[in-house]
């Protein structure tokens, strides 16, 4: 591990200890436990910095952060709080490593399956015969899933595979409809190929409707946010070799994503590669093409060809393109653009809903209390739809409806976009 990669006392002594990010983090919210708040965490990881002992209840405290940001936001000092919490979880894991099940689990989420298509193709096979022809309905019919404790929440979290998976469209090439005015790339993600495949399809659509050539890039790979937050840097840093040596130098006008969790990972390149002196300038040069989709679209001429999308939604900020990315009015002025559509706010759009990746499935009793806060907002609201721009907390928002909610419609803007143009044709 390069030396950089535990927390810098430069980012640490940044911290004034003032507090005022505390009412903005979502585990200090619900513990109201000064260890589990950004403040107290940060004073732990000085505590190591200093010497001190890596701890279990250490591991704990910083393992029960969700790396969303939202201290980042509140905090008047400028702590980068996401790369001091990914700089002690990389510490963390290198100097203490996890048990040997535990490291095996992780090796082969992180090492193998995420980066591998082959892999992903054959996991959401499974997933899609287990939910496809009865299994899934069977299981949750038999109650068994209640006396699984643990293992039945998280099963009722799991996404749906959909089928084509979206691996087929890769090394494809989509041309503009109409003048074409600008050549994008689109990083399809990893498992969003097997789950969100039709949303991929629908932001193709959306691009193409505005005038974008979108290329489907065969070299592209998982963008490694999910290994970051976990302190796995230089898993990360192979995949962003990849994703750069497919990418920075192929002449697109932009590089897209429609996941803000992904986006806000991609857009860090530069930092992560910061010590690598074969990609340091290329991984900048990667940064300054990389957008998020709803970024872009509000940046370009949008085509406003659209039919009516009637109804009232809401708004949930993705915290990686909120607090991550500082991406907050975009998503809201496309959606502001569609005909019929009403947005109505919710109280704290950007407090965390728990999806923070793979957070809902380690920390599921958290992630579940901070949904059902999160749906309280939500049905207050009496939106007949949520609308986000991550596909992580469109699963999480998805479980927040069967559970807490008023059967509302979870999508992603772009699919509202999508519907848009699709109702002006017909
Ligand atoms: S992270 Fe920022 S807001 Fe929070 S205690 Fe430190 S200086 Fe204050
Ligand atoms: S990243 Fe989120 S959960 Fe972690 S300390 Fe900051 S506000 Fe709290």
């Amino acid at each position: 591990m390069a030396v950089s990669d535990a927390p810098q006392r430069a980012d640490l002594d940044k911290c004034v200890h003032c507090g005022l990010c505390l009412n903005a983090c979502p585990t200090y919210r619900e513990l109201g436990v000064e260890m589990d708040s950004p403040r107290g965490r940060i004073y732990q990881m000085v505590q190591v910095s200093n010497g001190a002992p890596i701890t279990e209840s250490y591991q704990e405290h910083i393992d029960l952060c969700l790396a969303c940001r939202g201290c980042e936001t509140a905090c008047p000092s400028g702590v980068n709080y996401g790369r001091l919490i990914e700089a002690a979880r990389a510490d963390i894991a290198e100097r203490a490593p996890r048990p040997f099940l535990s490291r095996v689990l992780r090796s082969f989420l992180f090492d193998w399956l995420l980066p591998s298509r082959n892999l992903l193709r054959l996991a959401g096979a499974g997933l899609w015969i287990y939910q496809r022809i009865g299994i899934q309905r069977l299981v949750r019919a038999s109650g068994i899933l209640k006396i699984m404790g643990k293992l039945g929440d998280v099963e009722s979290l799991a996404p749906s595979a959909e089928a084509p998976f979206f691996f087929r469209n890769m090394g494809r090439v989509y041309p503009a409809i109409g003048q074409q005015k600008h050549r994008v790339a689109l990083l399809s993600g990893c498992i969003a190929n097997i789950c969100f495949a039709r949303l991929n399809e629908a932001t193709v659509r959306v691009l193409q409707a505005n005038g974008c050539e979108v290329t489907i890039h065969d070299g592209q790979t998982c963008c490694g946010a999910l290994h970051v937050h976990a302190g796995l840097r230089e898993s990360a840093r192979k995949l962003a070799r990849k994703n750069i040596d497919a990418l920075a130098d192929a002449g697109f006008d932009a590089i897209l994503t429609n996941a803000g969790g992904c986006g806000s990972t991609l857009k860090e390149y530069d930092e992560l590669m910061e010590h690598d002196p074969a990609y340091a300038e290329r991984a900048r040069k990667f940064v300054h093409l990389m957008k998020d989709v709803n970024e872009f679209l509000a940046s370009i001429d949008l085509n406003p060809n659209m039919g009516e999308v009637p109804g009232v939604v809401t708004y949930q900020d993705s915290c990686h393109l909120a607090h991550g990315q500082k991406v907050r009015s975009a998503p809201r002025e496309l959606l502001k653009r569609v005909p019929g559509l009403t947005l109505k706010e919710m109280p704290m759009s950007d407090l965390c809903c728990g999806s923070a990746g793979i957070y809902n499935v380690v920390h599921t009793d958290m992630a579940l209390a901070l949904l059902e806060k999160k749906m309280r907002s939500v049905n207050g609201t009496k939106a007949g739809r949520i609308v986000t721009a991550n596909p992580g907390c469109m699963l999480q928002l998805r479980a927040g409806v069967v559970r807490y909610g008023d059967g509302q419609r979870v999508s992603h803007v772009v699919e509202v976009l999508d519907e848009a143009y699709r109702a002006a044709k017909s």
